[in-house]
């Protein structure tokens, strides 16, 4: 099973480790996303400053999660992770399409943020093993991917529970950040 680290050792081109941040609102699929990108060797510094963030440091890469949505205070605290940052992992969770403008409203102010200006975009939708979810053109559209045109963005569906269509977006993510 071939996890983010073995896929990092075909790049040689990064200047220094990638810096990645996952977002997307709570229940998305984040922390089940993480622990699959990192084959386990977790080190969780759990919650920090009432910050729901998680942060993951493996020789070759560094991954900082949190979730977005949440009360306005915490965001202040964002900004902190969003100065390193060399990729965005939007996570959507596919299966409730309920929230799916919320996650529009988020995304779209990510994207607004200076400090993430032409920083690359992976979309992953998400709980793509359940049945009946929204498929990855219907997400595309409800989130306007094809209005973006500062950075270079994709969207693949997966399952981070069974590990499926990740590594597919990784590759995509870092042929973008390996060339920069
Ligand atoms: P977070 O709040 O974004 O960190 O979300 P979690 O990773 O904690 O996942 C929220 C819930 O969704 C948990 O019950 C997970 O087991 C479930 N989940 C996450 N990814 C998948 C997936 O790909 N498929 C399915 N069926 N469930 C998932």
């Amino acid at each position: 099973n071939m996890g983010l680290l073995d896929l990092l050792k075909n790049y040689k081109k990064f200047e220094k480790n990638p810096n990645l941040l996952i977002l997307g609102l709570d229940n998305a699929g984040k922390t089940t996303l993480l622990y699959n990108l990192s084959q386990e060797k977790i080190i969780d510094q759990g919650p920090t400053k009432g910050l729901n963030a998680k942060t993951i440091i493996q020789e070759g890469f560094t991954i900082n999660v949190t979730d977005i949505g949440g009360q306005k205070e915490i965001r202040q605290y964002w900004s902190y992770y969003y100065d390193e940052c060399d990729a965005i992992l939007f996570v959507v969770d596919a299966a409730d399409d309920a929230r799916i403008s919320e996650c529009n409203e988020q995304l779209k102010a990510l994207l607004n943020d200076p400090k993430l200006k032409k920083v690359p975009l992976l979309v992953y939708a998400n709980k793509s093993d359940l049945p009946g979810v929204l498929e990855a053109d219907e997400i595309m559209e409800k989130l306007e991917l094809n209005d973006i045109n500062d950075r270079d963005w994709s969207l693949y569906a997966c399952s981070a529970l069974k590990g499926t269509g990740i590594m597919e977006g990784m590759k995509w993510l870092l042929e973008k950040i390996s060339t920069k």
